[in-house]
């Protein structure tokens, strides 16, 4: 004779739980997807379902923040592509240190291979203004597209 259902063994057997393999009645049986649970297999499933929305919301909340944030900070997050945090962390460290050559430098040149001349020939325009005439500097502005 067949084996009943582990809650109610007077109910025939209609399934076996997915996960702990206990024999389940048409009554106990859940379904998740295409596989036969039993309830407390399925109330554990439906807590992790909500745990990982939660854990989804919580992530796509803070990306978004993130971007509007960035935003409303530095303008267009988008516009330096793949290289904007570098020339975000460039730019912070230029403001910082207006005339430490190494870093003008580095940014004026990721300026350029972003191409963003406007940016570039601000960035040299505010160093040679500020900090004096630096002939190496002058460079990246030959090479920066016509505007
Ligand atoms: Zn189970
Ligand atoms: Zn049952």
């Amino acid at each position: 004779m067949d084996e009943g259902c582990f809650a109610h063994p007077a109910k025939a057997k209609a399934s076996n739980c997915f996960d702990c393999m206990r024999p389940i009645c048409v009554v106990c049986l859940k379904l998740h997807g295409s596989h036969d649970y039993c309830p407390e297999c399925s109330a554990t499933i439906g807590r992790k379902v909500l745990r990982r929305r939660v854990v989804l919301g919580v992530l796509a909340a803070s990306v978004c923040l993130t971007l509007v944030l960035g935003y409303a900070l530095y303008g267009n997050p988008f516009r330096y592509g793949a290289e904007t945090f570098a020339v975000l962390d460039l730019a912070a460290e230029v403001k910082k240190e207006p005339c430490d050559r190494a870093k003008v430098l580095a940014l004026a040149e990721t300026y350029l291979r972003v191409m963003a001349p406007r940016e570039c020939l601000a960035l040299t325009d505010q160093y040679l203004a500020a900090c004096g005439d630096w002939p190496r500097l002058r460079w990246p502005r030959f090479t920066a597209p016509a505007l």
